[in-house]
């Protein structure tokens, strides 16, 4: 079974911001956030979302998000 090592806290992923360079934080998954929109999801998030989880990345120094393909794991 494939699980999103991220959503189960096995690594943690720091991404880094492509605005200032900092480290960003990854916060829940995009799923959660976008529920309302979900109809609207592009099709290939939905495509993906069995091999990949999708976070957001917040940047805590100029405040950038950006949405970041978590590769899942074999558990
Ligand atoms: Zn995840
Ligand atoms: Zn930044």
């Amino acid at each position: 079974m494939l699980i999103c090592p991220v959503c189960n806290g096995i690594i943690d992923y720091i991404g880094i911001c492509p605005n200032c360079k900092s480290q960003m934080k990854v916060q829940d998954r995009v799923e959660t956030y976008f529920d309302e929109y979900a109809q609207n999801l592009e099709q290939n998030l939905l495509e993906n979302s069995k091999q990949v989880c999708s976070h957001y990345c917040y940047c805590e120094n100029c405040g950038k998000t950006t949405t970041v393909k978590i590769e899942k794991i074999q558990e």
